[in-house]
């Protein structure tokens, strides 16, 4: 994947404070204009959020469940605005959706994971706002395919959207346990390397699916240098219409933020930057070590590739490929290692050592 310039202006309520994370809160759904009201106020008078948060449609998995209350929705949201001077959010998926939000002065749009997957429906809503510079937030598709996310986000910037915000939500899996939606760090640092100047922030309600598990969620994405937090937040999550499991009242929500630790960069210490340092240089050492080891690994690779060639024997061969993962995740276990990360290594070495092989 190649990095992408994105045409990006910088949104003064993106922008990255020392003290507390930009956060959205809000509802997965609106309910009703009390659930709104009532919801929003409680924010508000917190004072955690920057931005209000309702989904007005709601993309459901199965037909029957709550679909959202639709357009008059909207004009709950503009009264909680009126009211609070919270600006507001909400998803939109065609081009009606973007229509009616823009009669109704919502101030940012968001694309949810279900539109993300297909860039039919990005072209659409990114057309219908072109010329309309509103802030527009692209979350993560279903799946764990950084193209389409970057797609989308290419489209809106394309159609001259230039307030732009990735949401990392998680993603589908079928080993999805504990989590409703796996979050892929790496997938994000990675958008983070690719699109330097693109604000990214995460949804740990959406990868959560369950309440307890929020506060943890949130303080890894701070760790890992995420821009702001997006949680679902709702007056009386019991009685939720959707997504009932995953959302905290906005007491709960302000004691979480209040026990978030803020990560710094640097440190101010020079005691602790020296340890750090020398630390630090211990890695680049093993790190160096690993890279002479997995050289020798691919000659002797490439000398079995000869003697495979010379007397005609297969390069893959399956029991062999099996053998490697299930010895090496044994002793990865033996020394504490984590069995996913002893599988990925060595499907990536052995991928490899067959590539070598192949070539000869
Ligand atoms: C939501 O934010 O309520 C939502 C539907 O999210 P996602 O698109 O991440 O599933
Ligand atoms: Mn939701």
């Amino acid at each position: 994947m190649s990095p992408t310039e994105l045409h990006i202006k910088s949104n003064d309520l993106f922008a990255k404070k020392a003290d507390k994370p930009f956060l959205i809160a809000g509802p997965c759904s609106a309910e009703s204009r009390i659930q709104v009201l009532e919801t929003g106020r409680a924010i508000a008078e917190k004072g955690d959020a920057s931005i209000f948060r309702a989904g007005v449609w709601k993309p459901r998995t199965r037909p029957g469940s709550f679909e959202g209350i639709g357009e008059p929705a909207l004009a709950w949201l503009q009264e909680l605005k009126a009211e609070t001077g919270m600006p507001v959010a909400t998803e939109v998926a065609n081009a009606h959706h973007v229509e009616a939000c823009l009669e109704n002065n919502i101030d940012y749009l968001w694309i949810g994971a279900r539109t993300t997957v297909n860039p039919f429906y990005v072209q659409e809503i990114a057309e219908a706002l072109r010329g309309v510079d509103i802030p527009v937030m692209v979350k993560n598709p279903l799946h764990p395919d950084i193209g389409l996310w970057m797609g989308a986000l290419e489209r809106f910037n394309k159609c001259g959207i230039s307030q732009l915000m990735a949401i990392h939500r998680g993603f589908y899996s079928y080993e999805a346990a504990p989590y409703r939606n796996v979050p892929k760090w790496d997938l994000a640092i990675k958008l983070k390397r690719l699109m330097p100047e693109l604000p990214i922030i995460c949804d740990p309600s959406h990868i959560a699916g369950d309440a307890a598990l929020i506060s943890d969620l949130s303080q890894i994405a701070l760790d890992l240098d995420m821009d702001g937090l997006m949680i679902e937040t709702h007056c009386d999550p019991a009685s939720a219409l959707s997504d009932a499991k995953q959302q905290i009242t906005p007491d709960t929500l302000h004691q979480l933020m209040n026990n978030l630790i803020m990560p710094k960069a640097i440190h101010e210490s020079e005691d602790f930057n020296r340890q750090l340092n020398k630390m630090r240089s211990i890695i680049d050492r093993y790190d160096n070590e690993l890279l002479h080891v997995i050289q020798k690994r691919m000659e002797m690779v490439a000398e079995i590739g000869k003697a495979k060639k010379e007397n005609n024997i297969m390069t893959f061969q399956i029991e062999r490929f099996f053998d490697i993962l299930r010895t090496r995740k044994s002793t990865g276990l033996e020394l504490g290692l984590s069995k996913e990360m002893v599988y990925e290594l060595f499907e990536l070495i052995h991928k490899h050592s067959i590539n070598i092989q192949n070539k000869i």
